[in-house]
């Protein structure tokens, strides 16, 4: 029972504070969680962006190989034009072949939308859309471009509204010049507008998205959401020109764009053969959709999470503060018990008047005693000792006053008693008992006389007495239990037989016991 107590009081302590402990570990693991959650979802999201950029790029590379095939057609229709009217010369009938020749590449090549060739003067003689005589086109800057001598290479001329058919077209040149290098006019082809446009539309980029056609020096050529004013404008300033023109052909680049102030993911690729580039682009927010459903989910599931181990880790706080306060509760009962108990035993083991061991006591202790001495052989002495003429003293004086003696007598004995293992007892009435372990007749006899003596030093009158004040007799007995006598109860007789004798031979006095 006290032991049990104990353990259950001492195991918060014992524990090494089994709250702080807990609050640690929940902390720790929400952490944990949190940390891991921001980490994944930045991982996340750098992995949205790479497939992004890296769509974005492969996208552009998709479209300027396609922008330059169509280009390559053009160089080849209007390289063998220009062959055809070198050899076959200005006549009529030659004209009008190369005017037969155009049309049907025109009607066979889907990316081409009109052929044309005017003289020095920008005098057309073949077109394959309108009149070739309405039209002169010397005010153009691709013609003046050619006419300053250009040698073989395909112009690339910035969008134009096309005199024939009034729509905006891309023009590629071509200058014919003389053996010599007289420049004799330019060789057109048209490509419109619009066909990249649709085709630049048609990618699921999503409303912001954006393709652009441009030439190196940043003249755009076709862009996927502009009106035709946005033709006549110019990105050369843009970080993706700049890099392009500092030898970066192909890359990626997240830009937030000035005139709409949106973020976007730049893929961009130069053609090595042309001076011309595509960029395509898509809104950040866009390529970051799917991530950030994504990361609200995880998130969300991260805090659930937190939130289901801090309640948890709350409840068994709240168990943890019940088990101690039901363990302190428990510790001063336990307490109140112990207390009791001594109380208890303290009550069972003294007298309650002269405050000696009671006879219970004295039983058990004459019994262990005896026990010991017989079996190692030792001396016991043990002593009786009775108040004279007692009866008499109450008679005269009260019982109070007979009671306040005995507490006098009993204190006046145990003042003597300083060896250990002795024990003073109220063996009964105006009786008590001397046990002394391991002392021989005479030194006993000699405690014994040393008893009466100091009880008749106490003085207490006694009318009564033959001594006219409380004297005690005692019987002793001494010996070796088991040798001497075979009992307790026999040697407890004789020194009663002893004390007897004392009384006999007229009190105040000490007899030992004849074996
Ligand atoms: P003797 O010298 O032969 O011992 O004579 P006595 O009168 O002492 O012996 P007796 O046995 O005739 O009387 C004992 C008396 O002790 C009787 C009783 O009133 C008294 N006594 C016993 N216990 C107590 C006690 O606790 N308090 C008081 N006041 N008297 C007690
Ligand atoms: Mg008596
Ligand atoms: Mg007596």
């Amino acid at each position: 029972m006290h032991d049990s107590g104990r353990r259950q009081f001492d195991l918060p302590s014992g524990a090494g504070n089994p709250r702080g402990l807990l609050i640690a570990a929940v902390i720790f693991v929400c952490s944990v969680l949190l940390l891991s959650t921001a980490l994944h979802v930045r991982w996340d999201k750098a992995q949205a962006m790479a497939k992004s950029t890296e769509a974005m790029q492969t996208l552009a590379a998709a479209l300027n190989s396609q922008a330059e095939s169509t280009f390559r057609v053009a160089d080849t229709v209007l390289t063998a034009l220009i062959s055809m009217h070198h050899s076959g010369g200005h006549g009529e009938a030659n004209i009008r072949e190369l005017n037969q020749v155009a049309r049907a590449q025109i009607s066979e090549l889907g990316e081409l939308d009109g052929l044309y060739m005017s003289d020095a003067s920008g005098q057309y003689f073949l077109a394959t859309n309108g009149e070739t005589q309405s039209y002169n086109n010397a005010d153009r800057v691709y013609f003046q471009h050619h006419q300053q001598g250009s040698g073989n290479e395909l112009y690339i001329g910035q969008p134009v509204k096309g005199k024939t058919t009034g729509q905006w077209v891309i023009t590629l040149s071509k200058g014919i010049y003389d053996d010599d290098g007289t420049f004799l006019g330019v060789a057109l082809a048209t490509l419109s507008v619009e066909r990249f446009r649709t085709l630049y539309r048609s990618l699921p980029l999503g409303e912001q998205g954006i393709v652009v056609l441009a030439k190196r020096d940043g003249t755009i050529l076709a862009r996927s959401e502009s009106d035709a004013q946005t033709y006549l404008t110019n990105i050369s300033q843009s970080p993706m020109l700049k890099a392009i023109n500092q030898g970066i052909d192909k890359g990626s680049v997240t830009l937030t764009a000035i005139v709409d102030g949106v973020r976007r993911i730049y893929g961009f690729d130069a053609s090595p053969k042309y001076p011309v580039l595509v960029a395509v682009a898509m809104p950040e927010e866009a390529a970051l959709a799917a991530w950030k459903q994504r990361a609200w989910a995880m998130w969300g599931f991260a805090l659930a999470a937190v939130l289901g181990v801090g309640i948890m880790g709350l409840l068994v706080l709240r168990a943890l503060g019940r088990q101690s306060a039901m363990a302190v509760e428990l510790h001063a009962a336990h307490q109140s018990l112990a207390t009791a108990n001594s109380t208890l035993k303290t009550l069972a083991t003294e007298d309650g008047l002269t405050g000696l061991a009671n006879r219970r006591h004295l039983d058990g202790y004459l019994a262990s005693v005896f026990q010991r001495a017989r079996s190692d052989g030792t001396p016991l002495a043990f002593a009786l000792v009775d108040v004279d003429f007692f009866k008499g003293y109450n008679d005269a004086y009260g019982h109070q006053r007979g009671d306040q003696a005995l507490i006098e007598v009993s204190r006046a004995m145990r003042a003597l008693m300083r060896r250990e293992g002795d024990l003073v007892a109220r063996y009964g009435g105006e009786e008590m008992a001397i046990v002394m372990p391991q002392l021989e007749a005479q030194p006993a006899v000699a405690m014994a006389e040393q008893v009466r003596a100091a009880v008749q030093r106490l003085g207490i009158e006694h009318r009564q007495s033959a001594y006219d004040q409380v004297t005690v007799s005692i019987g002793v007995v001494a010996g070796i239990p088991g040798d001497d006598f075979a009992t307790v109860d026999e040697m407890v007789a004789a020194a009663d037989r002893a004390l007897y004798a004392a009384k006999g031979q007229g009190r105040n006095r000490v007899v030992l016991a004849a074996l």
